[in-house]
């Protein structure tokens, strides 16, 4: 059980009670957290995190909230959210540290600006580098973890660094789940900074002609199977467009489900259970979502995760 006064000698950050989520996801959906808190800096966070880990209170850390879908119901219990106490970038050379809340696309930039190239493939990703670095984001045949060589995190109270080698990165995944990614360091080579600002720019470009966003959404719903793509699959299963309350698969992105305004997660939660029916009956291919499903019951966490 949670008791706020047994923090209140230390933490010096936002806390907020019955906080809804959907102002923290880039679905804009998602019920209340019971406990919200926004660390003021790294000692904050590592100090409330060893209190959480002590108590054995669980909690969830959420980053720029653009790969979740949270319940309508919410979240029973503590949510953190990193963003505003941990958003440091700085560079040793070669060398670029970068804390977990930092967005993607300032740590893209900050890397261009330097001439240091490799990472420009996540331009456009609009989630930080803690949630990056547990997803292993990528895109374009690249991957978050291409250049990275150290992982910091809280494992069980305590502050550790990971090598990358020990980080089990594969698509879309990462072996740090049950850590809390605290900073990540990656070497990047010197590159012709003209050349980083024109394949960004086109990389941008493509995102803005591919994928739906001018509606909120959360990517790709669905990771891609082995040698086919999700988007293929639902499109050729004839899903483009069907609705469920103002809830979407997105016309212009089969893989994408859209908030057309006001939808609820019970209806991604439709669409999804749609799409994963369809494609597995028509295909013999079942979906594995990419999204994290969040304050639903296990129920339906194991009916996706199976
Ligand atoms: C329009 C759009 C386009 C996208 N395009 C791509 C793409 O091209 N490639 C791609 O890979 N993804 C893409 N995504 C998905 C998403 O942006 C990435 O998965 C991103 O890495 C998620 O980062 P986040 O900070 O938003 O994490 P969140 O969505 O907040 O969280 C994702 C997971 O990371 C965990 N997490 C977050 N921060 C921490 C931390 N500090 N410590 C421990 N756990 C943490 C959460 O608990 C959760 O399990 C896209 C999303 C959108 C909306």
């Amino acid at each position: 059980m949670f008791v706020i006064e047994d923090i209140q000698q230390y933490y010096r950050g936002r806390i907020a009670l019955n906080e809804p989520l959907s102002k923290y996801t880039s679905y804009r959906i998602g019920g209340p957290a019971d406990f919200y808190f926004e660390p003021a800096d790294k000692d904050d966070v590592i100090a409330l995190v060893q209190h959480l880990h002590e108590k054995s209170i669980r909690f969830f850390v959420i980053g720029n909230g653009s790969n979740l879908l949270v319940s309508d119901n919410g979240v029973r219990g503590v949510v953190l959210n990193l963003e505003r106490g941990l958003n440091q970038i700085r560079t040793d050379g070669e060398i670029v540290y970068a804390e977990a809340g930092a967005r993607l696309t300032k740590f893209v930039d900050f890397c261009i600006q330097l001439g240091l190239q490799g990472v420009e493939m996540l331009a456009g990703i609009p989630g930080t580098v803690g949630g990056g670095v547990i997803m292993n984001a990528g895109a374009y045949g690249g991957e978050i973890s291409d250049f990275l060589t150290e992982v910091e995190v809280i494992r069980e109270g305590k502050v550790l660094n990971i090598k990358k080698e020990a980080a089990q990165f594969a698509y879309r995944r990462s072996g740090l789940v049950r850590d809390v990614v605290v900073s990540a360091s990656f070497n990047l080579q010197q590159g012709d900074k003209a050349e980083m600002m024109k394949r960004r720019r086109e990389l941008l470009i493509k995102r803005n002609e591919s994928q739906p966003l001018n509606f909120p959404n959360s990517g790709s719903i669905f990771k891609n199977p082995v040698g086919n793509y999700a988007a293929k699959l639902i499109e050729q299963s004839g899903l483009k467009g069907t609705m469920q309350g103002h809830a979407q698969i997105s016309e212009k992105h089969g893989n994408f489900i859209v908030n057309t305004g006001g939808a609820f997660a019970q209806d991604v939660i439709g669409l999804m259970r749609l799409a994963r029916k369809t494609v597995l009956e028509k295909f013999g291919i079942t979906l594995e979502p990419e999204v994290k499903l969040i304050g639903f019951t296990e129920d339906i966490v194991k009916e996706f995760c199976n």
